[in-house]
């Protein structure tokens, strides 16, 4: 892919790779990986994820909406795909036609979803809400009803069960100890052994392999990042980060003591100092409340200062560099490393949002 601008994001395949490899290892042979690609990947790359995962072992896919599988399958990848949320009924159809498996919440969606389906079976995968609230079926009854409903139905063919934890990545395992039961009490009720049955996302597989059933839908930890900071020390095996972001200096001056930088003036240069502006701003999802955090240049910390513009910021340089210097916002230089959780932890926010938050705009290279 080509592009025009100095900034960047590097998606490295061989850590995505690392990561699916340790985990099937973990989870054994018996325990099937869906890997989870669903908005763009985590904001990796969603074709390319998908292809690493796969190479690496991944026997299915899983994304959130029709269209992100829809588009997966137009770029040529044959394997299993999971719709994990809601599909609108009148969409059944469409599915039946690129071939992906719908997730069914509720008799209701199925008996839509039947009235639009002129030719072919619609794969499911059924969901149990055993405690998260979103989606799903709560009571054994409706799951009775559907099962009954499905074998009276060959319009549909029903190929897995599965429930979400709330709160897998948390020390305190009561909730989802909790959660854990009401599914095997409902699985009891699923006279089909060859069903593929999966409760695991990545917080759940690292930590409770025994738990997964037959399937582990890997999300989070297949882009080498822990499902929360709570369970770092019980990683059973180190996670790469597959995700950096870059860019390089445009424009570096020495300004007076007393110049002031960026909107509302808010920064005034307590020196004569070197300031150096950077083509990335919140547009590219290196929001404002990112103003005085640290970004590396030459190896070295140095503080963003004034307020993020759409498309620049400004840093403050310990000494003159040259333009085309690289900055790096999230990875490597030298012996400095900004991590993912150092981003989140200053947004006061979860890792996954920092890496879905960088936009479209700045393209990915895979490495
Ligand atoms: N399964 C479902 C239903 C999800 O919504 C998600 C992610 O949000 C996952 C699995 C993957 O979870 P994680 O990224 O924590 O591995």
């Amino acid at each position: 892919m080509s592009f025009h601008r100095d900034t960047w994001a590097e998606i490295n395949l061989d850590a995505i790779s690392h990561n699916v490899k340790s985990m099937k290892k973990h989870i054994g042979a018996n325990v099937k990986l869906i890997a989870v690609v669903k908005a763009n990947a985590y904001g990796h790359g969603d074709f390319q994820v998908a292809k690493a995962a796969i190479s690496a072992g991944a026997e299915q896919l899983a994304v959130a909406f029709l269209d992100e599988a829809i588009a997966l399958r137009m770029l040529g990848i044959t394997l299993p795909i999971l719709v994990l949320g809601a599909t609108r009924s009148e969409d059944a159809q469409l599915a039946i036609e690129y071939d992906l498996t719908l997730t069914c919440f509720s008799k209701d969606w199925l008996d839509d979803a039947k009235q639009n389906i002129r030719q072919g079976q619609l794969k499911l995968h059924l969901k149990v809400d055993t405690g998260m609230g979103r989606i799903g079926v709560t009571k054994e009854e409706e799951l009775n009803e559907i099962l009954v409903f499905l074998n009276s139905n060959p319009c549909f063919k029903l190929l897995g069960v599965y429930t979400h934890f709330s709160t897998a990545d948390e020390i305190e395992t009561d909730y989802f100890k909790l959660q854990y039961e009401r599914f095997t009490n409902m699985i009891r009720l699923i006279p089909d052994d060859n069903i593929q049955i999966h409760c695991a996302n990545s917080a759940t597989g690292l930590r409770f392999p025994d738990h997964a059933f037959n399937a582990v839908r890997f999300g989070i930890a297949m882009y080498g990042l822990t499902p929360s900071l709570d369970i770092v020390d019980e990683l059973p095996f180190p996670l790469e980060e597959a995700f950096s972001l870059h860019s390089k200096l445009t424009h570096v001056k020495k300004v007076p003591k007393g110049t002031k930088v960026s909107y509302g003036a808010t920064y005034e240069a307590g020196d004569d100092e070197w300031i150096g502006t950077i083509p990335i701003g919140y547009a590219d999802g290196w929001i404002r409340r990112l103003s005085g955090s640290e970004v590396l240049v030459d190896g070295e910390r140095v503080p963003i200062i004034g307020r993020i513009c759409m498309d620049q910021l400004m840093v403050k340089l310990p000494s003159e560099k040259p333009v085309g210097t690289k900055v790096t916002f999230i990875g490597k230089q030298g012996n400095e490393f900004i991590s993912v959780d150092e981003i989140a932890k200053r947004l006061e926010t979860i890792n996954y949002e920092v890496t879905c938050s960088i936009t479209s705009r700045v393209p990915r290279l895979f490495l």
